[in-house]
């Protein structure tokens, strides 16, 4: 189960942007997975909640986004969309297919919760 290191990997993006803007909370964590990826959602949740235990993290919300493949496609020569994997070419149904995104799983962003600024006596 890759998921567990991928969300290991989303946690140290996660810290570390907590940590730069000064944040106390993560409210909600945004990924995109793409739809040529072997990425699991249902997983990805699984180990969302693992792996933020106890972290900046703990409690916040996950949203998960899907984007479509995209790929090259040597008949049409163009640039098509291809919505899981093994489907054809959306134009000619053909396979000859060069991938070219959508494999991959990626922090779409971040909401952090910064604390309350203190009041100045004026
Ligand atoms: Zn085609």
């Amino acid at each position: 189960m890759h998921e567990m290191s991928l969300m290991e990997s989303v946690r140290d993006i996660v810290e570390d942007a907590a940590r730069a803007h000064g944040a106390r909370r993560v409210t909600t964590v945004r990924l995109r997975i793409g739809a040529l990826s072997t990425v699991d959602a249902g997983a990805l949740r699984f180990c969302f909640d693992v792996v933020m235990h106890d972290g900046v993290a703990e409690g916040a919300a996950l949203e998960i986004e899907t984007e479509p493949g995209a790929a090259w496609c040597w008949d049409c020569q163009v640039a098509v969309a291809v919505l899981a994997e093994g489907a054809g070419c959306p134009t000619c149904g053909g396979h000859r297919l060069q991938v070219t995104g959508g494999t991959d799983m990626r922090v779409k962003d971040i909401d952090l919760a910064t604390e309350p600024e203190l009041p100045t006596c004026a």
